[in-house]
């Protein structure tokens, strides 16, 4: 294990099966922080510093048969984000009920319920489950925090309520001067 800067470690196994299993395990929480596994790709570190982007599970269900494999799954995630894995279960057909895809979403992503498939012409809709939505913060665009707990957002809105103090203060001193000049 190596670590980066001072939020980032990298971790190196001697088997991919070892590798699968820590990354299925996603992402969680430890001491209040969140933690987020992903596998390493080029330019990580950058993407890391601003978190645009997670890896989350998703649960899709009531599949057509005809699409449960890797492929017509990869096809169905990729509505909600970029496929990266399928977990063991759903590679092995070992529990039919759900299949199990880690997607990467981005930071404005609608977390949608249900994706519209067409199969021949019929619509139907599978049901998406989120097993964790991820914090994140509107004002800031990433995730890691939501708005209710950003330091940045408070600070923009104690400048905004300053500004309307201030609006208000020179309107009554402009009131003040029109009731001078009536008199
Ligand atoms: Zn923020």
């Amino acid at each position: 294990m190596t670590l980066h800067g001072d939020s980032i470690f990298v971790f190196e196994f001697q088997s991919s099966e070892d590798r699968i299993a820590a990354l299925e395990h996603g992402c969680f929480f430890i001491g209040g922080q969140l933690f987020v596994v992903r596998p390493w790709t080029l330019l990580i570190e950058q993407e890391l510093t601003e978190l645009k982007t997670i890896s989350i599970w998703i649960n899709l269900r009531k599949v057509p048969l005809h699409l449960w494999n890797a492929k017509g799954l990869r096809k169905l995630a990729s509505f909600i984000g970029v496929p990266l894995m399928l977990d063991k279960q759903t590679t092995n057909s070992s529990r039919m009920d759900y299949a199990r895809v880690c997607v990467e979403v981005v930071v404005d992503s609608d977390f949608p319920a249900y994706i519209d498939a067409m199969v021949g012409k019929v619509q139907i809709q599978i049901p998406v489950e989120y097993s964790w939505k991820p914090p994140r913060c509107k004002h800031c665009g990433v995730f890691g925090h939501n708005q209710e707990k950003c330091a940045s957002a408070a600070a923009a809105a104690k400048v905004a309520a300053t500004a309307a103090a201030a609006k208000l203060v020179q309107g009554v001193i402009g009131q003040k001067e029109n009731g001078s000049n009536s008199q």
